[in-house]
């Protein structure tokens, strides 16, 4: 069976504050959509995985995406229900014999729970549910009125599942109707609709705190704790400025590299691909390839980092220490945590740069080059040997 997952991700998430649309908003340096695309991608049950975006997200969903294995994004409508139907259209030719259609803003689903709602997929939709432990009350103007028998209520999640055409002809067929998700479309054209047990942990992220209770899960759930470092050394030579960390300094010289010489983002990318044995820098970005040169360091920075999405992972923390007797660090310093942690996506307290000089000692000491150490602290997923 040729099943398709439809994450929606069109909306704004206004209630989630912050100057970004939620589901790229950054969660441990991963934003929120790309978290939700590698927990399905990671079900084998799903042939294949398309968006639905906003149209002015174009840039802000390649740059989330990048690297990841999906059909080319749909462009959404005013509601989410105009979403969902634009996007079941795209697929309309592609053959495809169930669609599950997610909220790109739940990015834990199990894969458990998506096998749950695979195998009970037939001529009707499925869609995972939880019952209420809490009892329930009506309450007007603040005053308790009568209970609410509980029993055969339920909070109704995603992903939902459908036969393809189906839930197209029932999109189809009441559109423009304000329905408040998928199995109210499929249930208000007929098909019925029967719920499976959903999971605890596929929540979905609205308000502010729940970005800290899914930055609480994803530590929980990545406990493969890898550690790379890296070394790099560039020497002086002539210029009027150097790149150190992402960051420009006047200095008398400059630094002679193929790139732009940062020492810093350097030691810090081979720190980034140890932990995650991608070997080094030098194997991604050949020195002798011109499309490198005088390139930009963060590029090489942001790969390392794409890489270890790709894997699942997270940073938890990166340090870099950089040796050289000048330019002086210190005052560069608050720019230089702030540069990396915004090329990371990380809280700048997972940021650490410092300086020492050798006492005047070897060829840092003889102010012929700059050298830069660095340690990265990767989480991956546990039991995920890739
Ligand atoms: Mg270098």
């Amino acid at each position: 069976m040729a099943l398709v997952a439809l994450v929606v991700a069109a909306g704004r998430g206004l209630r989630a504050g912050g100057d970004l649309p939620k589901q790229y908003q950054p969660i441990l340096g991963v934003p929120l959509l790309r978290h939700t695309l590698n927990a399905l991608r990671a079900c084998p049950e799903i042939t294949a995985i398309a968006v639905v975006i906003h149209a002015a997200d174009r840039a802000l969903y390649e740059k989330a995406v990048a690297g990841l294995e999906l059909l080319p994004p749909v462009i959404g409508g005013a509601t989410r229900q105009e979403s969902v139907r634009l996007g079941l259209e795209s697929l309309d030719a592609a053959g495809f014999d169930g669609v599950l259609i997610h909220d790109g803003a739940r990015p834990f689903p199990p894969r458990s729970l998506i096998a749950r709602i695979v195998e009970n997929l037939a001529t009707g939709g499925i869609i995972p549910a939880l019952g209420l432990a809490d009892s329930l009350r009506r309450a007007e103007n603040g005053r308790m009125a009568e209970a609410v028998d509980r029993e055969h209520l339920y909070r109704v999640q995603t992903p939902q599942a459908f036969p393809f055409e189906a839930i197209l002809a029932a999109h189809r067929k009441l559109a423009g109707q304000a329905l408040t998700d998928d199995s109210a479309v499929a249930q208000a054209a007929g098909m019925e609709v029967r719920i499976v047990t959903g999971d605890e942990d596929n929540f979905k992220v609205t308000e502010p705190a729940d970005f800290q209770r899914a930055e609480r899960h994803i530590l929980m759930t990545r406990g493969d704790i890898r550690t790379g470092q890296g070394f790099d050394v560039h020497r002086f030579g002539p210029g009027d400025h150097i790149m150190l960390c992402g960051v420009k300094i006047p200095h008398a010289q400059g630094l002679v590299g193929h790139s732009d010489a940062d020492v810093g983002l350097h030691a810090l990318t081979d720190a980034i691909l140890g932990a995650i044995g991608a070997a080094d820098i030098g194997q991604h970005f050949p020195p002798g390839d011109p499309r490198w040169k005088g390139a930009s360091s963060d590029r090489f920075l942001e790969h390392a980092a794409s890489l270890v999405a790709a894997h699942g992972g997270i940073i938890a923390h990166v340090d870099v220490t950089i040796i050289c007797e000048a330019p002086k660090v210190s005052p560069h310093r608050a720019a230089m945590v702030a540069r990396i942690a915004g090329i990371l996506g990380l809280n700048p307290s997972r940021v650490s740069v410092k300086a020492t000089t050798t006492e005047g000692l070897g060829f840092t000491g003889r102010r012929e080059g700059i050298a830069a150490q660095a340690v990265a602290t990767i989480r991956l997923p546990a039991g995920d040997n890739s």
